[in-house]
């Protein structure tokens, strides 16, 4: 009787669309809860996607029913604004749940990069310590001036754990803020003032990162990217680092994902991890339950929990 009632559900048609690849819980839950489906249907009012697969003007003309998006994550360059706001599509993301396992990411990345923990690890695991090495000394994370680009929630938080660490704080936003550290009017201007610089900013748009920032950031400078791999001219940055324009960098995004420019891999002073920012079990959950939250609102009441505004 049971199975029945399911495979009745699952066989149906449903107002949800699994549009891209979804962590295995969330898509079993939109499935278990409200029959979703993986392939377009005219029926479809809502479709869950992903910050990282967004969603295409394509896609979204071959949903003439579509009403609301609902994608996993907080960047929203991937879908496709203007044609969800001519079809007056509603989008929500998952924001504020992520913030703290980013904000712990970035900071990881930057004393990585700073103390070159990675290296470092790399330097025994090869046996050059206990060949008689002795690893060179490292530049120094307390007290140093971090400029922040995109001080948001995650960047604020960045700029929290940081106090821990003494740090000076600077940012650059398209708008000053209300906050007790010095705006600094472009991202050049800060990389000058800075130590380190920490991209924490949307992508979607030109680099604001590229040969002029980076060197002006200089060669004591590193550079934390946890924001979007675009808001860098990948090019230069890969030339920066290659001849010393900064000392390192800790990267979590890139500008083609999933494929790493090859010449990083075989340079010491780069931190590389695959866009991992949020990827704790806690925080993936607690992304989860926000998607289900907010499909769940819209179909019942029209209205999303947390909007995109
Ligand atoms: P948020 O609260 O909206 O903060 C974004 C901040 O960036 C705002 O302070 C905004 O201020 C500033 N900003 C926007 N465009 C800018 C530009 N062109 N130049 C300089 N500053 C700019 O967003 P959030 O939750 O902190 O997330 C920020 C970004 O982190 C996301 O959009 C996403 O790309 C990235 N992210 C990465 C991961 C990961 O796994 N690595 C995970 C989650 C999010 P103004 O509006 O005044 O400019």
């Amino acid at each position: 009787m049971v199975t029945g009632i399911v495979a009745s559900v699952v066989t149906m048609a449903s107002p949800v669309l699994l549009a891209h690849p979804l962590q295995a819980d969330l898509a079993a839950d939109l499935v278990r809860l409200h029959g979703a489906v993986s392939d377009p249907a005219d029926d479809v009012r809502v479709a869950v996607t992903t910050s990282r697969f967004g969603l295409s003007a394509e896609e979204i003309a071959a949903l003439p029913g579509l009403e609301a998006i609902v994608s996993f994550g907080v960047g929203f360059d991937s879908i496709d604004l203007d044609a969800a706001r001519d079809r007056d599509i509603a989008i929500a993301t998952t924001p504020g749940v992520l913030t703290d396992a980013v904000a712990d990411l970035a900071v990881g990345l930057l004393i990585d990069s700073v103390r070159q923990v990675s290296a470092a690890d790399r330097y025994v695991r090869d046996g050059r310590w206990a060949a008689g090495g002795t690893y060179p000394l490292t530049g120094h994370v307390t007290g140093r001036k971090v400029g922040i680009v995109g001080l948001g929630r995650i960047g604020t938080a960045i700029a929290d754990r940081l106090a821990g660490f003494r740090c000076e704080i600077g940012y650059h936003n398209r708008s000053v803020a209300d906050v007790p550290f010095a705006y600094h009017a472009s991202v050049a201007e800060l990389a000058a003032w800075a130590d380190v610089l920490v991209l924490a900013a949307p992508g979607g748009g030109d680099p604001i990162v590229g040969a002029n920032e980076l060197a002006a950031l200089g060669p004591q400078g590193h550079l934390v990217n946890i924001g979007r791999g675009g808001l860098v001219d990948e090019p230069a940055l890969v030339a920066a680092l290659t001849d010393g324009t900064i000392a390192g960098a800790g990267l979590d995004v890139f500008a083609d994902e999933p494929h790493v420019p090859e010449a990083l891999w075989a340079l010491d002073n780069v931190v590389l991890v695959p866009h991992v920012g949020s990827a704790t079990q806690q925080t993936r959950r607690e992304m989860a339950d926000l998607v289900l939250d907010n499909v769940a609102a819209f179909l019942e009441r029209g209205e999303l929990v947390t909007p995109l505004r």
